[in-house]
């Protein structure tokens, strides 16, 4: 199994190959075709799985089938939502590597530091943004983001988003998003208050598990 027989265009291809990634783990095998298909996604899988990865990589290319080639000022198509900084940087930073030979633009922003920089990014206009909920609401209310041209959305980590007290967060951000639009949900664990919020933000979905 390769990249390119789930269905990864070659710019993406290009990009996989030059950070040695030489075949998809599992979790990338099961969810890309999904993802590129349009489906919901209900994810269990840890950290170090690729799940990374299995997100990044079908959401750069559905963007970029959209948006590759238009040049006014992008507006933000797709929004990641994970619990930490360092995973907010980490998921920023493969989604740099596997877009690098696409024309979309990223940011990610986090709570803890001077909102400046992000706001000013933002401003330049991105497809994609990693955010924090904290920093993401707050630049929301701020009127420094828009969220309603998202067609894309991933709850990253749900489980951790829960322990870390982000419920009422994550559903003041539910009422923001349009209602027509892809959501993919990934936990390392699936118990019944994981299940119950995944419902509300899922539809339809396939799961996938590894
Ligand atoms: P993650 O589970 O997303 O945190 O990824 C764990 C690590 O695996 C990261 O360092 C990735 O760069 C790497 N990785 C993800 N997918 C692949 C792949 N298909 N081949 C080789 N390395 C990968």
């Amino acid at each position: 199994m390769n990249f390119e027989q789930l269905g990864v265009i070659t710019p993406i291809i290009k990009a996989l190959e030059e950070k040695n990634y030489q075949s998809p783990t599992p979790i990338q095998a099961q969810a890309i075709p999904l993802i590129l298909n349009r489906h919901d996604l209900l994810g269990c899988a840890q950290t170090g799985t690729g799940k990374t990865a299995a997100f990044s990589i079908p959401i750069i290319q559905l963007i970029h089938e959209r948006e590759g080639d238009k040049n006014y000022r992008p507006k933000i198509r797709a929004l990641i939502v994970t619990p930490t900084r360092e995973l907010a940087i980490q998921i920023d930073e493969n989604i740099k590597a596997y877009s690098k030979h696409t024309n979309l633009k990223h940011a990610v922003i986090f709570g803890g530091v001077k909102q400046g920089k992000q706001v000013e990014e933002l401003r330049r206009g991105v497809h994609i943004l990693v955010a924090t909920p904290g920093r993401l609401l707050d630049l929301e209310q701020q009127g420094f983001i828009s969220l309603k041209d998202i067609k894309l959305f991933v709850l990253d980590e749900a489980d951790r988003m829960l322990d870390m007290g982000f419920i009422h967060d994550i559903k003041k951000l539910l009422k923001l998003l349009p209602t027509k639009r892809q959501s993919l949900f990934f936990s390392a664990t699936m118990p019944k208050n994981i299940i119950d919020l995944s419902k509300t933000i899922l539809n339809n979905p396939k799961k996938v598990e590894v």
